[in-house]
């Protein structure tokens, strides 16, 4: 079913969604069924599965020479969707990029897509390739993630790549689409940032959902700023407990946002591993409350690998 749809269905209910990784490649998916295993209590409206492009690695030969190798760390994105939909009947939303994926690349993935049954996809343009700094399109693919919410939409009216296909079968699609209460790293500011996840609505994307943040306030203005530049889709807010005290630096370096003083206080005088995730839990715990009092539609939770905690503040919300 499409997000959409689910969000239409609660009438005006909070929904628990969450998203996973793929496992580290050489692990098997019995990893993915006990992390989801638990969450379901919650009755999850859809389960996103990121998708990780590529990596260059440099291994050093007997002569002394590096030769650059390309590896997927983290495959299984498709297989991971058909697997949850298939165990569960729970709604999977691949995450898709446009980094590392020519057009027939993002075609041909959109076609497996559909022959499975998946209603929805997140369409994103990805990041640099690890040690490079700007991002860099394929030679014939996208450059931006409106271009690929483009060929999505191409696709759910029956455009295919090759104009002269008879008789070709539309998909339909429900697409997602990225956004940033506290700005994309590269946009120049707010303000050109949300004139172009505008552009992203009005070709075709149906829903939004934002990095983490983690002072609400942040969020409720963006979305009132969303709002005044005739964004009408739902924003669904992505919350990311903090589990140990390294990410209040990992967290702003990678994914450029801040952190209230008051949470960092509180992080700061904790004296051991448990008392830092306890102070995460109770953050995301009351921000998860406010977001659900002031109406918010879907809750989505970054669980990176840590669905007990993710059960703890669904149990405390939800
Ligand atoms: C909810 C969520 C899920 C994510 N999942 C993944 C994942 O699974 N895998 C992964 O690798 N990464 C993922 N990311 C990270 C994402 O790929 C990066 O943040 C990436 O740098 C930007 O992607 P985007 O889709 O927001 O890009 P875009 O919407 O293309 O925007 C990128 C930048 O370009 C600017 N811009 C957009 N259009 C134009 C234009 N026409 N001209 C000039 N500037 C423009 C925007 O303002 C922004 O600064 C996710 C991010 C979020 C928030």
């Amino acid at each position: 079913m499409k997000v959409t749809d689910h969000i239409q269905q609660a009438a005006g209910k909070t929904l628990f969604s969450f998203e996973i990784l793929p496992p580290l490649k050489g692990q098997n998916i019995q990893s993915i069924f006990d992390h989801i295993d638990p969450l379901l209590e919650f009755k999850p409206a859809f389960i996103d599965v990121t998708y990780h492009r590529e990596e260059y690695v440099y291994k050093e030969l007997d002569n002394g020479l590096l030769q650059k190798q390309v590896v997927k760390k983290r495959p299984g994105t498709v297989g991971i969707c058909a697997a949850i939909q298939n165990r569960y009947q729970v709604d999977a939303i691949p995450h898709i990029l446009c980094g590392g994926f020519t057009r027939e690349d993002t075609e041909n993935f959109l076609i497996d897509l559909d022959f499975l049954g998946i209603d929805n996809v997140m369409a994103l343009r990805g990041d640099a390739v690890k040690n490079e700094i700007y991002f860099k399109p394929e030679k014939e693919g996208h450059a931006y993630a409106s271009e690929l919410v483009a060929q999505i939409q191409n696709l759910n009216q029956g455009k295919y790549l090759d104009e002269e296909l008879l008789n070709s079968s539309a998909t339909d699609f429900c697409i997602g689409v990225a956004a940033y209460p506290e700005k994309h790293i590269e946009a120049p500011n707010l303000e050109s940032d949300i004139y172009f996840l505008k552009k992203k609505i009005d070709i075709g994307a149906s829903y939004i959902v934002t990095q983490m943040f983690f002072d609400n306030q942040k969020f409720f203005d963006f979305v009132k700023r969303c709002r005044e530049v005739g964004i009408q889709v739902p924003i669904i807010p992505g919350i990311k407990p903090i589990t140990t005290r390294h990410q209040i630096n990992l967290i702003p370096h990678r994914f450029h946002v801040d952190l209230p003083d008051i949470l960092l206080h509180e992080i700061i005088k904790c004296k051991d591993h448990q008392a830092v995730q306890q102070v995460g839990l109770e953050w995301a715990v009351s921000q998860s409350k406010e977001l659900k009092a002031a109406g918010i539609p879907v809750l989505h939770y970054y669980s990176m690998g840590k669905s007990d905690v993710v059960h703890k503040i669904a149990a405390a919300v939800f």
